[in-house]
């Protein structure tokens, strides 16, 4: 749906690039992660080497590409960006590795999930800056060693379990990003807001961060439905009335506690359908027609995170607060 945590389309994008943060210091909330990195690169300066790589896990729309642009900002050094999917076969990643200039920082997204073959290849590219070649196939194959420019690799996950450990030990520093907080949230929105020129009011600022799923990319995206909603509807002032923000929200189906419809459904689904659980993720992914991938690493962490959900060893089940948001009676032996 339209405010979803993934980046969609191409306007949506160019906004979203210009609401980046370009430093540590604008970047808001995460202040641990912040601290560490901080270290990282101050060091990495002091020694005129590339910084160590950096693994970056979390739901989407955290700041996992802004913190690999703030990367290559902050040390002065370009940013290629590419992602997991567009490493098919090792030698899209060779290609990848060679043509880096000294110090550069290499973002792959989505790293979990990228070729298995390209995978080994990384492992020696992390530790050694140097890769091995095959050329010719079968009895006749050999492998020709390459020296690489030493290089920052910035990886980012939805899915740090899916990494396999030989790769993940090769990151120097590794960091979970957590939900935002409702005034952290603020602070990002009252950015926004005066860089496109919205006029909102400290309560309808609240009210956007309250129901924005913890999520920075998507009160970005809240905050432009209320800025068009207040521009068709607004009238004589200009100001973003809480009304506006209702207004605006309830078009988008984005709910009082900032759920979406498909939060809605896979919550729905394992209340009326499954009678609270517990029920396996695949059985439930079918269930709302969406993939199981995008339940477990989307909508699964925000829904634990406001505790309606739980994850058990015999699958998901809704705790009392789901039944309570969705004005279900409890069934029997529901979790408490
Ligand atoms: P991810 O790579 O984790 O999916 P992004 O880095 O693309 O997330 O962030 C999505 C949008 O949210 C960006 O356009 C950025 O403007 C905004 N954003 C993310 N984190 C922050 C933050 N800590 N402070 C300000 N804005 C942020």
């Amino acid at each position: 749906s339209e405010v979803r945590g993934d980046a969609q389309d191409e306007t949506e994008l160019a906004v979203e690039g210009a609401l980046r943060p370009g430093s540590l210091a604008e970047f808001v909330g995460q202040t641990k992660v912040r601290g560490q990195l901080q270290l990282l690169l101050d060091a990495a300066r002091i020694q005129q080497r590339p910084a160590d790589h950096i693994l970056l896990s979390g739901p989407p729309g955290l700041g996992k590409t802004t913190l690999a642009m703030i990367v290559a900002h902050e040390s002065e050094k370009p940013l290629r960006l590419s992602s997991g999917p567009a490493i098919q076969h090792a030698g899209d990643l060779a290609a990848l590795l060679s043509s880096l200039v000294p110090g550069e920082v290499l973002f792959i997204d989505e790293i979990h999930r990228m070729a298995r073959s390209a995978e080994e290849m990384l492992y020696l590219a992390m530790e050694d800056f140097r890769i091995d070649i095959m050329v010719g196939k079968g009895a006749g194959a050999t492998s020709i060693p390459l020296d690489l420019a030493p290089f920052t690799l910035v990886g980012a996950t939805t899915r740090s379990g899916m990494l396999p450990n030989p790769l993940r030990d090769r990151f120097g520093f590794t960091a979970h990003l957590e939900y935002y907080e409702p005034n952290e949230l603020e602070q990002v929105i009252a950015r926004s807001a005066s860089m496109l020129d919205v006029d909102l009011p400290p309560v309808s600022r609240a009210e956007i961060a309250r129901r924005s799923r913890g999520t920075p990319r998507i009160a970005n995206r809240l905050l432009r439905r209320v800025r068009d909603y207040v521009v068709v509807h607004g009238g004589s002032s200009s100001a973003a009335t809480i009304g506006d923000v209702a207004a605006a929200l309830e078009l988008y189906d984005v709910d009082d506690l900032g759920l979406d419809r498909l939060d809605r459904a896979v919550l729905d689904a394992l209340v009326r359908r499954f009678r609270g659980g517990p029920v396996g993720l695949n059985t439930l992914a079918v269930a709302v027609g969406e993939e199981a991938d995008t339940i477990e690493s989307v909508v699964e962490p925000y829904l634990v995170r406001i505790g309606f959900t739980e994850r058990t060893p015999r699958g998901r089940v809704a705790t009392r607060a789901a039944y309570a948001h969705l004005g279900v009676p409890r069934h029997d032996g529901a979790l408490a």
